[in-house]
């Protein structure tokens, strides 16, 4: 029998791709297959501090670099990201599961975020006026601030990272990376285009490792910064303790997803756009649909509807042109996802179509599409995120109670009112908690130049992640005031 030799994976440091000491490491596996694909190591405090003292020795000099070079290797990347992006594809639905079809979508997104970086030497610029008092002049004007880092989740390999580092470097930071332990392969491959986009020795570093390298990175004292993305509970834990330690922290966390659906709705395309968010990726996105509060008589057409598209998923391999739904990104996450469909039966939800059911002939952590009615607010699959492809139905009498369920979830990342009505869409976009609200959207994702964030418990901090956010993240705005 033929021995295949897992790799190890390395840290990229200064410029340079460098064992990890600790023997601690992380099985990667296809999750399509249940293949181990690569080993992550899981480096600790000594492995943060040496990237993070590379990137505060580089900051000296890439501070001083003028915009208008720095992005010129963002300008390079770009082009190295387009040349390989059907291979970075594949690596993201190799480690993460999902199709290849979404996986070029995850890079096109993070694509997306370089290209706005690179209109750094035009964000950058601060203001100016005269005689703010007799012969005396005022500036404001962004400066970097030293070294940042990101703490990213599974979900979106190729993409949440490139929501940092980018704007970061182009401001004239430097910064270390920690992509998740379950999908580090793709930032592997994006660093080897990063080494071959040139960019000085040290502006941007790679640290592997799970819990306790996060704990090093928000307890660094040269770290000036740090953007999480992932569940609440850890986003509320990295804010907390990163601001404990003097950062400034952005920390985006976990989604239940409200879609209220008006008897006025223009019922095909809505079915369509919430099947699509509910079931895309697996439903392992922060803007999928989780709730859908169908008002009246939008309800019977709605679970037909829903019922029908779910019939024409077909579940496996990623990789494979005909799948239009991958797995589930583990084992112990399909056992997650099983649970609460199980505890939805127990607690009295109408089970509709039942994922569990899934048939396909790969050995891999499939879950189907599965659709749950009769849900209601205190039921546990109604409250907690499962991140996994369950849609819940419940049917409200008018907007006012839709309103009002949405409102009352502590959780308030994306929502989306699916209607014809000018009048019901102004009130949802006024009242709507959540803060990425979509008219007639399944998936309320802010592109590259606006910020993405939620409210209430999926954010914590106050400036969200990319477009102009970004550039007040990334700098200090400092004043000067001068009298000659
Ligand atoms: P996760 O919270 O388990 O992990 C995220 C990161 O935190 C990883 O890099 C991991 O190494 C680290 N981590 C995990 N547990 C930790 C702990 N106890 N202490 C310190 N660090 C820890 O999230 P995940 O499962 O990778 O991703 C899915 C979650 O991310 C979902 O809740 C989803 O809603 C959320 N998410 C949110 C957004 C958003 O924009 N709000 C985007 C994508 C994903």
């Amino acid at each position: 029998m033929k021995t295949m030799t897992v790799e190890r994976l390395k840290n990229y440091v200064n410029g340079a791709w460098i064992d990890v000491a600790s023997s601690a490491v992380q099985e990667v596996r296809n999750p399509a297959t249940g293949e181990v694909i690569a080993l992550c190591p899981l480096g600790g405090a000594a492995e943060v501090d040496a990237a993070v003292r590379a990137a505060h020795a580089a900051y000296a000099t890439w501070r001083r670099v003028p915009a208008e070079e720095r992005v010129q290797y963002l300008f390079k990347l770009k082009a190295l990201l387009e040349e390989h992006a059907e291979e970075l594809a594949a690596v993201v639905t190799r480690e993460n599961g999902k199709t290849l079809s979404e996986a070029r979508g995850d890079v096109r997104r993070g694509i997306q975020m370089v290209e706005v970086a690179i209109g750094a030497p035009s964000l950058l610029m601060g203001q100016a006026l005269e005689d703010v008092a007799h012969g005396i002049d005022c500036e404001s004007v962004r400066q970097p601030m030293g070294v940042f880092a990101c703490i990213a989740p599974f979900n979106f390999p190729a993409m949440v990272p490139l929501w940092f580092y980018p704007f970061a470097v182009a401001c004239g930071n430097t910064f270390v990376c920690k992509p998740s332990e379950q999908v580090p392969l793709t930032q592997r491959l994006m660093f080897e285009l990063i080494h071959r986009a040139g960019f000085p020795r040290g502006v941007l570093n790679l640290v592997n490792g799970g819990k306790e390298t996060v704990n090093a990175i928000l307890e660094h004292p040269l770290i000036r910064g740090v953007s999480f993305v992932g569940s609440s509970p850890v986003a509320e834990y990295v804010y907390k303790v990163g601001a404990a330690h003097g950062k400034r922290v952005q920390a985006l966390g976990g989604a239940k997803n409200f879609i209220i659906v008006m008897p006025d709705a223009e019922m095909d395309k809505a079915i369509d756009a919430i099947a699509e968010s509910a079931f895309g990726c697996a439903g392992e996105r922060c803007l999928a649909a989780s709730v859908v509060l169908a008002v009246g008589d939008a309800h019977g057409k709605l679970r037909a509807g829903l019922v029908e598209r779910i019939g024409q998923y077909k579940v496996g391999d990623g990789s494979k042109p005909e799948t239009t739904m991958g797995p589930v990104i583990s084992q112990k996450s399909k056992e997650r996802v099983v649970s609460y469909i199980d505890k939805g039966v127990t607690e009295g939800a109408e089970l509709v179509c039942d994922g569990r059911k899934v048939a396909t002939k790969e050995t891999g952590y499939f879950v189907g599409p599965t659709l749950f009615d009769k849900v209601t607010p205190k039921m546990t699959i109604a409250k907690e995120e499962i991140f996994g492809p369950v849609l819940c139905m419940m049917q409200v009498g008018g907007l006012d109670e839709a309103m009002t369920i949405a409102g009352s979830h502590p959780l308030a990342n994306a929502s989306s009112i699916f209607t014809t009505s000018g009048k019901s869409a102004r009130q949802f976009r006024y009242e709507i908690d959540a803060s990425m609200a979509g008219v007639n959207i399944g998936v309320a994702a802010p592109m590259s130049f606006f910020g993405f964030g939620g409210a209430k418990g999926s954010f914590f901090g106050d400036l969200k992640a990319h477009g102009r956010e970004a550039f007040d993240f990334y700098t200090d705005r400092k004043v000067l005031i001068s009298r000659w």
